[in-house]
C-alpha cells in the first residue's frame, strides 16, 4: 500500500511527532454493509487508529460490546435485525456501557430519525456517505470528550488519586479475579480526621496541602509494595490507592498472605501516615485509623466490603482502643452462612432445587380469581423450604439473579397455560423481576422465547417492576417499558408508595397496574392516613387509565374497606397464601365451584 512507503522512508534525524493517545482506543463499528465498516477503518487506520472491532451482524453487537468495552462506537442506524435504535435502548440501559460514546452514522437526513437518536442517547452524527475528514474529526472530538469526562468522573480532583468509583471498580476486579485464582483482597479504609479539621481551624488551602501530601506518601509506598502474587504482574501487584472522601484513603490489594501480613501492611501505612507534615507555618502530626475488610471473609461484594471496612475503621476511632480493626471481628460468622449459602445457591437452579408458588390474586368486586403472581422459593437440601427474602439479594450480588430470573419466567408461563386449558377462562400471571434483568437487556427476548416455547399468550403476562428500577435511569427505564409495551406484556409497578412515587414518572412512563403496598393496607381500615393514602392511589391510578391492585390483605375489614374504596384487585392471606402449582390448581377448580376464598372465611 501507498502508506506503507510514507512510513518506511521517514526522513533520518528527524523526530515523529509524539503519538496522542487517543488513537490507542478502541473503536467498534456496527454496520451489515461490509463495505462499509472497511471504508470507515481504512479512513482511521490512515490517521494512526489501530485497535478495532467490528461486526456486520447486529444480533451479536451487544455480546462484543460488553466484552471488548470500546471507547467508541460507530453505529448504524438501518439494519436488518436488530436496528442502530434498538442497540442504542440496550446499550443505554446496561450499567457497564451506559456512557459508551456513540456515533450514529446515517443515511437519513430526516430531524426525526435524528431527533429519536438523541434521545435514546446518541452522542454524534455522521452521514452518509461517510467525508473522511468529518469523520475523523468527530471521532477524535468525541474520544478527547470521553478522556477529559473520565478524568473528571474517575480522579479526585486535589490529589490526582482515583476517586471512590475507580476505587469500587479495582475492588470489583480484584474480587473477581480472586474468585478464578483463590487467594485473598484486602481493603484498608484509612481516616485521617486532621483533613477535616484544617479545614475547619485554618482553610480549605492548608487541608488540599495536607490531602495532598498524604496521597503522594501513599502512593509511594504502593509503588514500592511488592506483594506476594503468583498471578499478576508487578504493576496488577501493587496496591491502588485511591481518595475516598474528605478525610479519607483508601488501598485495595491482593496477594497478601494474611491475617498477620495484613497487621504488619496496616503498621506501615499507619507509620506512614503519621509522619509530621510542615505546611507554611503549621507542622501538623496527623492521625489515622484504619479499617480492614477481608474477601472473601467480609464477602464477595464491593457495597459490603468497603462499609465493612468503613465501619471498622470508624469502630476503632470511637473505642480508640487500636489504630486499626478488622471488620470481621463482627461479620465473620454471618458473612461465613451468606458464603456457603451463595456457593450452593450457583447450583440451585441445575440441581432443580427452585420452586414457584402462585399466591391468588382476586377481583375485588365479583371475587373471582384472576390470575396469580409467581412467587420462588428454595427447596434446600438441609435448610427446607428457603423465602425469597434470604435468597434474592444474595442472588443479585452475585451476579446469579439473570439465571434465577429467567427460570421464573419460563416456568411461569408453563404452568399458566395449564390453568387456561382448564376451561377456568384466561387467568394472568405475574413475575417479579429483579433490577439487574431489567437492566441487562435481554428481558424481552428472555420473555418473547418463554411465550414461544410455552404457547401462553402476551397479554396473560403481567411484568412487576418497583419504582426504583425505573428512576434510577429514567430514560433508559423508559425505553425498556416501551419494548416490553411493544411485545404485549403487562407491566405493573410493585410495592406502590414506599419508593419514590413520583407522579411525572406515572405519567410517562406505560403502566398498567399500580400495586399498593401491604404497609398501607395493613393498618387499614383505623387510621384515616393510611385510608386517605389507599383512596389518594386508588383514585390516581383509575385517573391514569390503571388498575389497582392492593397486597397482603389479612382481614376483612381490609377488605371492605378496599371494596368501598373502589380498588380493583387483590391478593392476600385472607384469601390465600402462595401455593405450589398443583394446589393452586385445586384453589381454581374449588373457585370454580362456587366455593373457596372470602365468603369460606369471613
Ligand atoms: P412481593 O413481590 O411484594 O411479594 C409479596 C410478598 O408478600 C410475598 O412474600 C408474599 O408471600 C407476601 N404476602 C402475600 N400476602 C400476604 C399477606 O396477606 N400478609 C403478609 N404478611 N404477607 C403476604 P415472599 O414470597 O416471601 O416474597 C418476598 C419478596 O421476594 C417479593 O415481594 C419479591 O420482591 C421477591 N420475590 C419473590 N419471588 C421473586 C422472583 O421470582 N424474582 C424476584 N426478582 N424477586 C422475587
Ligand atoms: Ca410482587
Ligand atoms: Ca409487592
Amino acid at each position: 500500500m501507498s502508506n506503507d512507503i510514507w512510513s518506511t522512508t521517514q526522513p533520518a534525524g528527524l523526530e515523529p511527532p509524539a503519538r496522542s493517545p487517543l488513537l490507542d482506543a478502541k473503536v467498534m463499528m456496527v454496520d451489515d454493509e461490509p463495505l462499509m465498516t472497511e471504508l470507515i477503518q481504512a479512513c482511521l487506520e490512515e490517521e494512526g487508529y489501530a485497535n478495532f472491532v467490528v461486526t456486520n451482524d447486529s444480533r451479536q453487537a451487544m455480546d462484543l460490546l460488553r466484552r471488548e468495552d470500546p471507547g467508541l462506537l460507530l453505529l448504524d442506524l438501518m439494519m436488518p435485525h436488530v436496528s442502530g435504535f434498538e442497540l442504542l435502548a440496550a446499550i443505554r440501559a446496561d450499567r457497564k456501557l451506559r456512557y459508551t460514546p456513540v456515533i450514529v452514522l446515517t443515511a437519513a437526513t430526516g430531524a426525526d430519525a435524528k431527533l429519536n437518536a438523541l434521545q435514546l442517547g446518541a452522542t454524534d452524527f455522521l452521514a452518509k456517505p461517510v467525508d473522511a475528514s468529518e469523520l475523523a474529526l468527530r471521532v477524535r472530538n468525541t474520544l478527547a470528550f470521553r478522556q477529559y469526562h473520565n478524568r473528571m468522573l474517575n480522579y479526585d480532583q486535589v490529589t490526582g488519586l482515583p476517586n471512590q468509583r475507580l476505587f469500587d471498580q479495582s475492588i470489583s476486579e480484584l474480587v473477581a479475579q480472586r474468585r478464578t485464582v483463590g487467594g485473598m483482597v484486602v481493603i484498608f479504609s484509612i481516616a485521617v480526621p486532621e483533613c477535616r479539621q484544617l479545614r475547619e481551624t485554618i482553610d480549605q488551602a492548608t487541608a488540599d496541602e495536607l490531602a495532598k501530601v498524604l496521597a503522594r506518601r501513599l502512593d509511594r509506598f504502593a509503588s514500592n509494595e511488592n506483594l506476594d502474587s503468583p498471578f499478576a504482574t508487578s504493576t496488577e501487584r501493587a496496591p491502588r490507592v485511591a481518595r475516598l472522601g474528605a478525610e479519607h484513603f483508601g488501598l485495595v490489594m491482593e496477594g497478601v498472605s494474611d491475617a498477620e501480613a495484613t497487621e504488619q501492611l496496616a503498621k506501615r501505612v499507619l507509620a506512614i501516615v503519621g509522619e509530621p507534615v510542615k505546611l507554611g507555618l503549621h507542622e501538623v502530626g496527623p492521625s489515622a485509623w484504619i479499617g480492614i475488610s477481608v474477601s472473601p471473609t467480609d464477602g464477595d461484594s464491593v457495597e459490603m466490603l468497603r462499609k465493612g471496612a468503613d465501619l471498622a475503621a470508624t469502630h476503632a476511632r470511637s473505642q480508640n482502643t487500636a489504630a486499626f480493626k478488622f471488620a470481621s471481628a463482627d461479620l465473620h460468622a454471618r458473612s461465613y452462612e451468606r458464603m456457603a449459602l451463595g456457593s450452593q445457591l450457583r447450583n440451585a437452579a441445575q440441581r432443580g432445587e427452585l420452586r414457584l408458588h402462585y399466591q391468588p390474586k382476586v377481583n375485588l368486586a365479583s371475587n373471582r380469581v384472576i390470575g396469580a403472581e409467581a412467587l420462588v422459593r428454595w427447596q434446600h437440601p438441609d435448610l427446607g423450604l428457603v423465602p425469597p427474602t434470604r435468597f434474592i439479594a444474595l442472588a443479585e450480588e452475585m451476579g446469579l439473579i439473570s439465571s434465577i430470573g429467567e427460570w421464573v419466567i419460563q416456568r411461569a408461563c408453563q404452568d399458566a397455560v395449564v390453568w387456561g386449558a382448564d376451561g377456568q377462562g384466561e387467568l394472568t400471571v405475574a413475575v417479579n423481576v429483579s433490577k439487574a434483568q431489567f437492566t441487562t437487556g435481554n428481558l424481552c427476548e428472555v420473555l418473547r422465547q418463554a411465550m414461544q416455547a410455552s404457547g401462553l399468550p402476551a397479554h396473560q403476562l403481567v411484568i412487576e417492576l418497583t419504582e426504583s428500577m425505573l428512576m434510577d435511569d429514567a430514560s433508559a427505564g423508559l425505553g425498556l417499558m416501551r419494548q416490553l409495551k411493544d411485545i404485549g406484556v403487562t407491566l405493573s409497578i410493585d410495592d406502590f408508595g414506599t419508593g419514590y412515587s413520583s407522579l411525572s414518572y406515572l405519567k410517562r412512563f406505560p403502566i398498567d397496574e399500580l400495586k399498593i403496598d401491604r404497609s398501607f393496607v395493613m393498618d387499614l381500615p383505623g387510621g384515616d392516613t393510611d385510608v386517605a393514602i389507599v383512596r389518594t392511589v386508588i383514585d390516581l391510578g383509575h385517573r391514569l387509565g390503571m388498575t389497582v391492585t392492593a397486597e397482603g390483605v389479612e382481614t376483612r375489614a381490609q377488605w371492605e374497606c378496599l371494596q368501598r374504596e373502589g380498588c380493583d384487585n387483590y391478593q392476600g392471606f385472607l384469601y390465600g397464601k402462595a401455593v405450589p402449582a398443583e394446589q393452586f390448581e385445586r384453589v381454581l377448580a374449588l373457585c370454580r365451584t362456587g366455593g373457596g376464598g372470602i365468603d369460606d372465611k369471613g
